[in-house]
């Protein structure tokens, strides 16, 4: 005899870069299971890949998860997240006194995480008419980094030099990805701390999932605040 199977909702929700709408259904079971041993893993590659193999199984058209930014990503994972298993998360909050170091619990209402707004532009000037077009790292990006590494000045600045699109003057435009690697790298290695630091605050703009949360200690009774950022600060 065949068992019936539960038929299950569909929602949508809105890419933050363009707009765009995903329709999905919630996670099962199943799925979140493989979500869970991956997220224990702490290993930011498979923990990727087992995101984009569900969220794929989840959505209903056929997404291009290396077009994905990273922001982008995080947020349908949120909503999927919120669909699947419920709007409020239960962490564990340490205390911030480091003499109490006692845990709280605190309760996220994934619906109330909202992203940072857009950069203004994705173009820098960044001397007289020399400048460069810029794009939010994405997907593909990250993974081909381990977390450790990217968590290191070499890291950042290997993520910045894939994120660069164009290198522009007054003669004319060049596509990075028609030039060697090193090119770019020694076209930033040139720049001066102030140039540089315009291309820093394009990424320190970049839309992030940020959550502040308040909490009074269990134990000593103090008042902590804190910012929650990034999707695994909302899971761990
Ligand atoms: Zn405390």
């Amino acid at each position: 005899m065949a068992l019936p199977i539960v038929k299950g909702s569909r929602y949508t929700t809105v890419l933050p870069s363009t707009g765009a709408e995903i329709e999905y259904r919630p996670y099962n079971v199943g799925e979140e299971k493989l979500l869970m041993v991956a997220l224990e893993s702490k290993d930011q590659q498979m923990i990727i890949r087992t995101l984009k193999d569900v969220m794929q199984s989840c959505i209903f058209d056929k997404v291009d998860f290396d077009k994905f930014t990273v922001f982008d990503f995080e947020k349908l994972f949120l909503a999927l997240r919120a669909k699947s298993v419920g709007e409020i998360v239960d962490l564990e909050m340490k205390c911030q006194d480091t003499e109490c170091n006692s845990v709280t619990p605190v309760s996220v209402n994934l619906e109330e995480i909202n992203l940072t707004d857009l950069p203004e532009s994705n173009t820098i000037i960044i001397d007289n008419d020399i400048g460069v077009t810029l794009r939010f790292p994405g997907v593909q990006d990250v993974e081909r980094y381990d977390e450790e590494h990217l968590a290191k000045p070499q890291g950042a600045f290997d993520l910045m030099i894939d994120c660069i699109d164009t290198i522009f003057d007054e003669e004319g435009v060049y596509n990075t990805k028609e030039e060697p690697r090193e090119s770019v790298e020694a076209f930033l290695n040139n720049l001066s701390s102030a140039q540089f630091r315009k291309l820093s605050t394009f990424f320190e703009s970049i839309p992030t999932l940020t959550h502040n949360i308040e909490y009074k200690c269990i134990k000593c009774g103090k008042e902590n605040e804190l910012e929650l950022k990034g999707l695994q600060s909302f899971f761990t």
